[in-house]
């Protein structure tokens, strides 16, 4: 694996994390702006208002630039304005359907497979999604303070059948460098760790997060580092995002990507094989295709499990075996992701 040279480079460092840090800071959040942005019906907005309100908009203006303007249909669209749909919460749907409440064993911690467990290193995201599973997430309650912190590297480290942390969220990178540089240290001084996997949606929705004082404290130590991007639909692939997967892999990055199956953005063979070519095109490999997670406010996104196995089965016939991903579904109590592929007679 390439390593960076250490320079002292603290000055282009500074200029680089203002860069992303700010574009975090100037978020669109008002319906009306993003409505006027993309000169879309106005009618729209009072289903907007009303929805944001549950669950607020949150979405990055580089990523706006990425969708098409008057079409209120756009893919990206879709994942990040609030409508009058979510408001309708048929049965089947709840706040919490994973229900992750019984395996946060403390704030913080989601110890649920095997080998490896999730640290919701931040509550924040730089978007919100409409589908998201953690929309109603308790995240107040995992908002780490430095005691916090240490109460759960103290919990990693007792945990020695414990191989990887996958930093998750909200979004880890929302973090500074300066503080996930620290924990990562802590987490490379863990002797049964060998793997540090990132969870993020920030590569994507704004890739000036890659920044060499990232590349820094990710591939520096003895862990494997691996990143897990969330992307849904081959227009959210840009070459700003390209040139960021680029600095990711020449400095040694595994670079893996999970999407989910959203009607309406990406339920069809022609949107995946473009995302899973986009995909490859940015050195990235498609790892999952999740189907939703049933939470309230999110039903009308959901595609059926029959529809969900006819695209990946179309896609196995359209694409190489390494580009197709695995077709997943989280259930409650179960302790790995459940394939829907070859369930037949279980
Ligand atoms: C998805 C997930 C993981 C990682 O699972 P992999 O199959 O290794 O990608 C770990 N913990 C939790 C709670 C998860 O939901
Ligand atoms: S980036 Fe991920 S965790 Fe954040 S809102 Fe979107 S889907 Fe949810």
């Amino acid at each position: 694996m390439m390593k960076l040279p250490v320079v002292d480079n603290g000055f282009i460092d500074a200029c680089e994390s203002r860069r992303w840090q700010g574009e975090l800071s100037d978020l669109v959040t008002d319906p009306a702006e993003l409505i006027q942005l993309l000169q879309l019906d106005p009618a729209q907005l009072p289903q907007a208002l009303s929805a944001g309100r549950q669950f607020p908009l949150r979405v990055p203006r580089g990523f706006i630039q990425r969708m098409r303007r008057g079409d209120p249909h756009d893919p990206l669209l879709l994942q990040v304005l609030p409508t009058a749909a979510e408001l309708r919460s048929p049965p089947g749907f709840s706040a919490d359907p994973l229900q992750e409440g019984q395996v946060n064993p403390q704030p913080g911690i989601v110890h649920k497979y095997h080998g490896r467990l999730l640290l919701i290193a931040a509550g924040q995201c730089a978007v919100n999604c409409r589908y998201c599973f953690r929309r109603a997430f308790p995240y107040g309650d995992n908002h780490l303070g430095r005691h916090q912190w240490v109460t759960a590297l103290e919990y990693i480290r007792a945990h020695t059948e414990l191989r990887e942390v996958i930093l998750s969220g909200g979004d880890p990178l929302v973090l500074s460098d300066r503080q996930l540089a620290w924990l990562s240290s802590e987490l490379a001084q863990t002797p049964h760790l060998n793997t540090l996997r990132v969870h993020s949606r920030l590569p994507i929705v704004t890739p000036s997060r890659i920044t060499d004082a990232l590349l820094s404290w990710f591939t520096s130590s003895r862990l494997k580092p691996v990143l897990v991007l969330h992307c849904n639909h081959a227009n959210e692939i840009d070459a700003a995002v390209r040139a960021a997967m680029a600095r990711l892999r020449d400095a040694g990055v595994v670079l893996l990507n999970q999407a989910v199956l959203l009607k309406g953005v990406n339920d069809s063979c022609e949107a995946q094989e473009q995302l899973c070519e986009a995909l490859f095109a940015a050195d990235v490999l498609p790892y999952y295709l999740h189907q939703l997670d049933r939470v309230s406010g999110a039903a009308h996104f959901e595609v059926s499990d029959e529809a969900a196995l006819t695209i990946t089965a179309q896609l196995r016939h359209r694409l190489p075996g390494y580009l197709v991903p695995k077709l997943v579904r989280e259930i409650p109590g179960v302790r790995a992701k459940s394939p829907l592929e070859g369930r037949a007679g279980e």
